[in-house]
């Protein structure tokens, strides 16, 4: 594989043809194109040489993305320095992967300094995709944390949206939550609905999967169906549970008393999927 080749990273940080992603705190920078948003990419630089550099991939043209990681000059103009967060869904599906592949990886070299087995330092090696202890010369990889994110729907069709606490008042999504050691993912649906709300669920089938790079998870999407609908929020991580039919789905989004997940687009995609058809993303 490419990544292993020592000089890659080096090569392809002086041809001005390879295309450089710059993080900076989390951000980087976007472009409006028509009704759409690119990222902003560039040629690299020289002092891109000395920073966290990573080989994101290339196309079949030969065009070749390096992420880096550059150093916040200051308060960012964010209209254009922009998060996953907030531009993740109105990205092309290519920008999408190379922002969250380069938000994911940064967040890991940012937490994996030391050598879990000796505490030593570890620095990057194989284009960025691993990091070696400059003791011992373990290899550490990046890790991917599996969650799941559900439907969850009633005898007579209702859809069960839930709020953590920390969401504000009206804000409400599906369900979701890690998947233990040892568990399916089908069993860490049926556990985290029951956990949540106290219902007991079958019918687990899967929807589709999300990339989400906060800090490194694998969204797992999909419907089940409750044996009973009877609501018991555990209080503590959701604090308000409710079935809602399509009308009263509408209802709300009209009356402004429901948000969807601008970002999280699987939990868009689940919602919309049940509801029939997209939901207005200007009522938020
Ligand atoms: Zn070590």
């Amino acid at each position: 594989m490419r990544r292993k080749d020592p000089e890659l990273l080096p090569s392809l940080l002086k041809d001005p043809s390879t295309r450089i992603l710059e993080l900076v705190a989390g951000r980087v920078n976007v472009v409006e194109l028509d009704r759409d948003l690119a990222l902003l990419l560039r040629s690299p630089g020289a002092q891109d040489a000395s920073r966290l550099a990573v080989f994101l991939g290339q196309d079949g043209d030969g065009t070749a993305y390096v992420g880096v990681v550059g150093d916040s000059p200051g308060p960012l103009e964010t209209s254009q320095w922009r998060t996953l967060r907030e531009v993740g869904a109105l990205l092309s599906d290519r920008d999408a992967g190379l922002f969250a592949t380069m938000q994911g990886l940064a967040n890991w070299h940012g937490s994996h300094t030391h050598c879990p087995q000796c505490g030593a330092g570890t620095e990057p090696d194989q284009s960025g995709w691993i990091r070696r202890c400059l003791q011992d010369e373990s290899e550490h990889y990046p890790r991917t944390d599996p969650a799941v994110i559900m439907a969850v729907t009633d005898d007579a069709d209702r859809l069960l949206l839930a709020r953590s606490p920390h969401w504000p008042e009206g804000r409400l999504s599906v369900l979701a939550g890690f998947v233990e050691p040892g568990e399916s993912l089908e069993a860490a649906v049926a556990r985290e609905v029951l956990e949540e709300v106290g219902v007991v669920v079958d019918q687990v089938r899967y929807l589709g999967n999300q990339p989400w790079p906060f800090p490194s998870s694998l969204m797992v999407g999909f419907t089940s169906r409750a044996v009973d609908p009877t609501l018991h929020p555990d209080m503590e991580e959701i604090v308000e549970a409710v079935w809602v039919t399509r009308g009263e789905l509408r209802e709300m989004v009209r009356a402004g008393r429901f948000g969807v997940s601008p970002t999280v687009s699987i939990a868009r995609r689940i919602i919309e999927r049940w509801y029939g058809q997209p939901i207005d993303q200007r009522i938020q």
